[in-house]
């Protein structure tokens, strides 16, 4: 019994106890029928709960917003954000809410959030619901990117509602269980920025530095500090995403978390065959979230953060506008160093050359050209790192592949300049470059399957995503592309 009363989450609520300006109080809706879809129990004992109980009876009124567990104080966050570089003054959790912070097992403090548990003061039009798809979706991906070593936020319970959701059809309704370092975004401080509220800037920057980057307390000026180290997580970010062929899909600033993870699966996309300019998001017209314009948007937004720290930066706005630039600008080069570092070993590498980038950038040109799988490719190259092999598996995924021998040439060349044993050296890409990555088709297969009740193809992807840098004997089908008619092109943020 003793046990029983003791609290399921020991919630420390930091964010809650800000100036109140910055959030508004909610409370979840309670979800008619709840049923437990998906539930991470490796996640649940990294964040020291206990899996048995968060995944039974009491567990499942919690993770549907039913029962508020003891030291809960929901909150949805204000913030405002450029959103396809349109201002928008005032956006905020509109369908999620913040159910508390917990210290995790390394003692890192993480959000726990409802998503999809109804409407908050933020919520405009919209009902504060989710469907089933775009939840199981956030679920299988975010999840993905975690075993890929992305930073992301992560996914620890999907529950079916037992309502209907009503988008262009009805669909069933979900709330996602996301866990996450922090939800402040580039567009939290923006909100505060905008409406010159010197004080809740002062804040959220004090509460950003005490738990994402303690060591820019001690600069001479934090703020600058804090902007320099968001820039370098969010290049390192962009960098990992770029080399394993991941589309954000929708970079607005408010989807932009300062503390450096993936946030925010709406219309996201893994790439098959590599084309730079390749967008599948419908709502994406301009192509300005595209694949090679990541590091683009990521600068831009970065700059945003620049303009909403200016006060904090320096007193004299001049100054301020100076310094902020002159930081800033330096994000070009801290992209290449961090895009630099995750695709040198992609291709066995471990030292850096003058060349090497022209190297990365003309395997990427002959891909484009052939049509090549920009996953396998990558992969396939530790089968080649000997002079001797063959080569016909890898060329095969050229539709010419002229281009590609002479490259193959040109990187054998390159590697000979670094010797290392080719077991090892192959061994160490393959850690590099994954086989398995969310394709969209088995993305889309399996939540059409769920959404008519069969779960089995989502818990199967889901199984073999956990370990993508091996071969696993009877997933075959999962590492290969689509086959003719099985493309997906387009992906919806199904808000
Ligand atoms: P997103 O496109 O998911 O980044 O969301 C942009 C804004 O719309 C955020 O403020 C969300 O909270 C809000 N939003 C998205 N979907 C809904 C919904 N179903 N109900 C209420 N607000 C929503
Ligand atoms: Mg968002």
């Amino acid at each position: 019994m003793a046990e029983a009363a003791e609290a399921m989450f020991s919630f420390d609520n930091s964010y809650a106890r800000l100036p109140d300006r910055m959030f508004a109080g909610v409370s979840p809706d309670r979800a008619p029928a709840p049923r437990l879809l998906a539930f991470n129990r490796a996640l649940a004992e990294d964040l020291a709960l206990d899996p048995a109980r968060l995944a039974g009876e009491e567990g499942l009124r919690v993770l549907s917003g039913a029962r508020l567990p003891a030291g809960a104080e929901p909150i949805a966050m204000a913030y405002a954000g450029h959103q396809f570089g349109n201002w928008v003054p005032q956006l905020g959790d509109g369908r999620a809410l913040l159910l508390g912070e917990v210290l995790d097992r390394a003692g890192q403090r993480r959000d726990i959030q409802l998503k999809g548990a109804g409407r908050t003061p933020f919520s405009r039009m919209g009902d504060g619901k989710a469907p089933l798809g775009p939840v199981l979706r956030e679920y299988l991906v975010s999840e993905a990117m975690a075993a890929l070593g992305v930073p992301t936020t992560r996914a620890l319970a999907a529950v079916a509602t037992g309502e209907d959701v009503v988008r262009e059809t009805v669909h069933a309704g979900a709330i996602l269980t996301r866990v996450a370092a922090s939800h402040v975004r580039i567009g939290t401080f923006q909100y505060f920025y905008v409406r010159q509220d010197r004080e809740a800037l002062e804040a959220l920057t004090h509460h950003v530095i005490a738990r994402h980057y303690p060591q820019a307390a001690a600069a001479p000026v934090p703020a600058l500090a804090l902007l320099e180290a968001v820039m370098a997580r969010q290049a390192d970010l962009v960098a990992r995403w770029m080399g394993i062929g991941f589309i954000h899909g929708v970079m607005n600033t408010d989807n932009m978390a300062v503390s450096g993870e993936t946030i925010d699966y709406g219309p996201c996309a893994f790439m098959d065959a590599y084309r730079d300019a390749q967008v599948f998001s419908s709502i994406d017209a301009g192509g300005r979230y595209a694949y090679g314009n990541q590091p683009h948007i990521a600068h831009w937004n970065l700059a945003q953060l620049a303009q909403a720290l200016l006060p904090l930066i320096a007193e004299a706005e001049e100054e301020a506008v100076k310094t902020a630039q002159a930081a800033i600008g330096r994000f070009p080069d801290l992209f290449k160093a961090a895009w630099l570092d995750q695709m040198r070993p992609k291709l066995g590498l471990t030292r850096g050359a003058q060349d090497d980038a022209d190297l990365i950038a003309a395997l990427l040109t002959v891909m484009e050209a052939g049509g090549a799988d920009f996953t396998l490719t990558f992969r396939g190259l530790a089968d080649l790192v000997s002079p001797e092999a063959d080569g016909q598996a890898a060329r095969a995924l050229f539709t010419d592949p002229e281009g590609f021998d002479a490259w193959l040439a040109r990187w054998r060349a390159r590697l000979a300049e670094e010797p290392m044993p080719t077991t090892a050296r192959a061994a160490q890409m393959r850690r590099a470059n994954p086989l398995f990555i969310p394709r969209n088709h088995r993305v889309e297969e399996a939540l059409a399957a769920a959404e008519d009740g069969n779960l089995a193809p989502f818990k199967r992807l889901g199984r073999t995503l956990a370990r993508p840098f091996e071969a696993q004997p009877g997933a075959e089908d999962l590492a290969q592309p689509p086959g003719i008619g099985q493309s997906v092109t387009r992906t919806f943020c199904g808000t």
